[in-house]
């Protein structure tokens, strides 16, 4: 399947200058959704990728990881942005073009050597993937692979992501 034609490219996204890819049109297409669910989970299978929990980030990871998650017969997880999780979280802060951010993980979602997908909608200069992978390896989890189903390739995202792991995309530009 053609998923490239199911993105829809919004120049000037969030900010002029920006080529935003925009998943919401492979979303609502019935084929589109799931086919990219499970083209991920066939890859994931393939690279004899096993995990215990799937790591999805705010907030378009959320739509991804969990269907993932269901699929590959693992929990879901989510990481958020400061303030939106109710129990005790551990955190990570990270560097953004401007100033800097900040995500959190609910601290009895996850257990030292538990083995661990991150998954998000799209891998750009690797920033918010990269200090996922830290929060989960602080705690002390395995973690066993990346999934994305857009990856800028010219962003070199893949370099800010620790060597050994393996990095799965179904759509590159
Ligand atoms: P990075 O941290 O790798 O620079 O950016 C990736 C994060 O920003 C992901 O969480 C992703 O959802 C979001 N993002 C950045 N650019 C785009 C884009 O063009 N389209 C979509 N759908 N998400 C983007």
């Amino acid at each position: 399947m053609d998923l490239k034609s199911l993105i829809r490219d919004i120049p000037d996204f969030p900010k002029p200058g920006i080529l935003f890819r925009d998943i919401t049109t492979l979303l609502r297409d019935a084929d589109g959704l799931r086919y990219t669910v499970d083209s991920l989970t066939e890859k994931f299978i393939a690279a004899g990728l096993k995990a215990d929990y799937v790591v999805g980030m705010e907030s378009r990871g959320f739509i991804i990881g969990a269907p993932l998650a269901y699929k590959l017969g693992a929990g879901f997880i989510p990481v958020r942005k400061p303030g939106k999780l109710p129990s005790s979280v551990h955190a990570v802060e990270y560097q953004l073009e401007y100033g800097m951010d900040r995500l959190e993980v609910h601290q009895d979602a996850l257990q030292p050597g538990s083995p661990v997908l991150i998954v998000d909608d799209l891998l750009a200069t690797g920033g918010t993937a990269s200090a996922t992978a830290k929060l989960v390896q602080q705690i002390g989890c395995q973690l066993v692979g990346f999934g994305f189903i857009i990856e800028l390739r010219d962003l070199q995202g893949r370099k800010q992501l620790p060597d050994s792991v393996p990095v799965i995309s179904l759509v590159e530009y």
